[in-house]
């Protein structure tokens, strides 16, 4: 299975599956979505990291970066992307499982954004705010006022694919003023829309995929929600404003 076109490689950072408590998309799905697409995935369920490991296995040789989303006890979302599944599944096992908070309708930690963030870099993690301007619960306005929580922060989501272009160009706009690495992904909860957002990566492996990441040297591709279209030139905005900054 390649996740490669062009000699590039394409990653949808934000991706859910059936261990999401909100989606019911299957493994092997994703997995067929993969190779016909030719996009890795990053697989970002829920407080949960059983789906993204279970899919390492089925698909040894994909391109699958170890990532989980975890919900703070204020209902913040925050992506965590590892360099390796050991570092992450030790990480739910210590921190994440047992601090659990589910019902029918809540899925969420009893931790707070800050400490999450924290503790998460001692496995290397690298920790970016998705959706930053989602309107409802989410959103990480308020930082903008109290950005005590920056300082744990290592980038931004600056397209995701189910939000508006609208929120999309605030997002990059925010990366930009705060001179950040930034990604992309579908925030995928269904199958067909896995892909629709995703990063650019002359690198072929999860690691150096994230050095990439790291060093703002990827790009980003991919549409705003539905009938908004195609956002593919702020992430080459991103990408040459940081570039001239580097310079
Ligand atoms: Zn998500």
């Amino acid at each position: 299975m390649s996740s490669k076109n062009n000699d590039l490689s394409r990653v949808d950072m934000h991706v859910h599956s059936k261990y999401s408590h909100d989606c019911s998309t299957s493994l092997e799905d994703i997995g067929e979505a993969m190779k016909r697409k030719h996009v890795g995935v990053a697989l970002t369920d829920h407080n949960e990291v059983q789906g993204s490991l279970n899919l390492k296995k089925l698909y040894p040789k994909a391109l699958i970066i170890p990532a989980i989303e975890v919900t703070s006890v204020n209902s913040k979302d925050l992506l965590l992307y590892f360099d390796k599944h050991s570092e992450l599944s030790a990480f739910y096992e210590r921190h994440i499982k047992p601090n659990k908070k589910l019902t029918r309708r809540i899925n969420k930690t009893t931790l707070s954004t800050n400490y999450i963030l924290d503790i998460a870099s001692d496995y290397n993690a690298f920790r970016v705010l998705p959706h930053p301007f989602m309107r409802i619960k989410g959103s990480f306005r308020k930082i903008k006022k109290d950005p005590s929580t920056l300082k744990f922060v290592d980038g931004i989501e600056v397209l995701n694919a189910s939000k508006s272009k609208k929120d999309n160009q605030k997002s990059v706009e925010w990366c930009k003023e705060l001179n950040m690495p930034f990604t992309a992904g579908s925030d995928s909860h269904i199958l067909s829309t896995l892909g629709n957002a995703r990063i650019i990566s002359k690198a072929n492996t999860p690691s150096l995929i994230m050095d990439e990441i790291k060093k703002k040297q990827v790009e980003v591709e991919g549409e705003s929600d539905g009938f908004l279209g195609n956002v593919r030139g702020i992430g080459a905005i991103v990408r040459n404003k940081l570039t001239k900054r580097r310079i």
